[in-house]
């Protein structure tokens, strides 16, 4: 398929894939398989795609990033969806609510994970609050020169390391309001990393806030401005995981296209089989479907006044590309039979990977509610 991709972007899409073949992979079976990505190949790797200039791929020019138009974004992230979430991962892309941070919070927070010394994470979800985030229970109490939090966060990605959190509470009134909470912090505590199906090597973990203090200088944007900056940074992730999954898709197509070939059965290989050729070619058709509607979505984006307006298309998009990967991981395994459900290929991994893809950063549901609600008003 010819999508017409501008030759710089091409370049941006070249490096992306000799940087997963030559840095990541090599490390993604042991990561997976122990389910441990140690502390210093994670830093190393950061380190490494911050020099290579991956890193902050996401950032605007005004913080020093690359400005990277949504199309070369998608293609990029496209290409890191060619091995696992948690070697992904390691190409870091700061939260964009850390641009409203303001005064000494740029020198202590916004300057130090730009340039990768500072491990960050994201806690708006609860046991009583995922999909409804505003039913949140975690207060945030004015006491003397700042605030008291308390209550649980859960399922928060890297909250078991992260040097420092953006935590979205309640104020007395009510008003969602984003803090910036660091690591030693008294009353914070790591509760539980939860045991889960995939995303090996990427903890995601419960976070608890017992009368823990932080300063009116770690308010990230102004008191109320809680759901407004969580939500700036929704469209670029569900963006950003629907190129995953077309990726990811894609790589896993890639393997059992070659496995059908050479693999016999009956004396002739599995491709000669019409019902495989069918599974493969239904595969290729929905992969291509939600490439170009992501491609699509991400240039409707380079052009529009706000992202706020291609809320639909994103939605779209990603509900495309994560029920796609799903239906894709599924058909692999079915053609790789027992060798598939073995973890002795990426074909298991991915299968496990991709489930996640329909959940995090607003469930199928959800971003069919979004889309309802821009068609109805
Ligand atoms: C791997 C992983 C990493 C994550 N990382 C983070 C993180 O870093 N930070 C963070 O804050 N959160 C994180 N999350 C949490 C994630 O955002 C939530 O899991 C997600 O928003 C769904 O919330 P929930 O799990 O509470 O499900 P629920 O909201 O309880 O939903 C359960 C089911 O009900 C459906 N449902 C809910 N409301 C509606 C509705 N109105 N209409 C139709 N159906 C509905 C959902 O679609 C779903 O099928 C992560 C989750 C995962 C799996």
């Amino acid at each position: 398929m010819n999508h017409d991709i501008p030759e710089e972007l091409r370049k941006l899409q070249d490096l992306a894939r000799h940087y997963v073949e030559r840095e990541l992979r090599p490390h993604e079976a042991e990561v997976d398989r122990t389910k441990n990505m140690p502390h210093d190949l994670y830093a190393r790797l950061r380190k490494k795609s911050l020099e290579v200039g991956l890193f902050g791929y996401n950032l605007p020019v005004e913080v020093g990033g690359p400005g990277i138009p949504w199309l070369g974004q998608v293609l990029l992230r496209e290409q890191l969806g060619h091995v696992s979430q948690a070697m992904a991962d390691t190409v870091g892309r700061p939260p964009k609510a850390l641009l409203a941070c303001q005064g000494e919070q740029r020198q202590r927070y916004l300057e130090p994970v730009l340039r990768a010394e500072m491990t960050w994470a994201f806690a708006l979800t609860e046991p009583e609050a995922g999909s409804d985030a505003g039913a949140m229970r975690t207060r945030a109490t004015k006491t003397d020169g700042g605030w008291k939090l308390n209550g649980t966060k859960q399922f928060i990605s890297h909250g078991d390391s992260a040097d420092v959190v953006i935590v979205i509470a309640k104020t007395d009134d009510g008003l969602p309001t984003a803090f910036l909470v660091e690591r030693g912090t008294k009353g914070f505590s790591v509760g539980r990393v939860h045991p889960k199906m995939g995303w090996n090597g990427y903890p995601v973990a419960e976070l608890r806030f017992e009368d823990a203090f932080v300063s009116d200088a770690q308010v990230l944007g102004k008191p109320g401005d809680g759901l407004r900056l969580g939500l700036s940074q929704i469209g670029e992730a569900r963006m950003g995981v629907a190129a995953h999954c077309v990726g990811m898709a894609q790589r896993a197509f890639d393997y059992v296209l070659e496995h059908a070939r050479v693999r016999k059965q009956f004396g002739q290989a599995l491709a000669s089989f019409q019902g495989l050729q069918w599974m493969l070619a239904e595969m290729a058709l929905d992969i291509e479907q939600s490439r170009a509607l992501l491609y699509a979505t991400a240039r409707t984006l380079d052009l529009a006044k706000s992202p706020g307006d291609v809320r639909m298309e994103v939605s779209m998009a990603k509900l495309s590309a994560s029920e796609m990967v799903g239906r894709v991981a599924d058909r692999a395994v079915q053609i790789m039979g027992g060798a598939g459900y073995m973890a002795e290929s990426p074909i298991e991994m991915i299968y496990r990977d991709a489930r996640a893809f329909r959940i995090g950063e607003g469930t199928s549901e959800i971003q069919k509610n979004q889309i309802a609600r821009s068609l109805l008003g």
